[in-house]
């Protein structure tokens, strides 16, 4: 198997991986390939962001304000 190959099937991973994270397809298909392993790894540490109501940027679900808008968050479970 040709190095080009493993770089598509790991976009290809990088893009289901990404789908879930909420990433988009484009860039979730070349930080798969152009990273491979790499990629997958920082995707599954920042899992499970979610959106700020406010904004709707992706923060940290343990986040009581939010990093882009400041919008608190304490209040306001998920
Ligand atoms: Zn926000």
């Amino acid at each position: 198997m040709g190095y080009i190959a493993v770089m598509i099937f790991c976009g290809l991973i990088g893009i289901v991986i990404g789908k879930r994270k909420g990433m988009g397809m484009v860039k979730s298909f070349i930080g798969g390939a152009l990273l491979g392993p790499l990629c997958f790894l920082m995707i599954f540490l920042s899992k499970e962001a979610v959106d700020c109501p406010k904004c709707a940027e992706k923060i940290k679900p343990k986040a009581k304000k939010c990093i882009h808008c400041g919008y608190e968050l304490a209040a306001a479970t998920k």
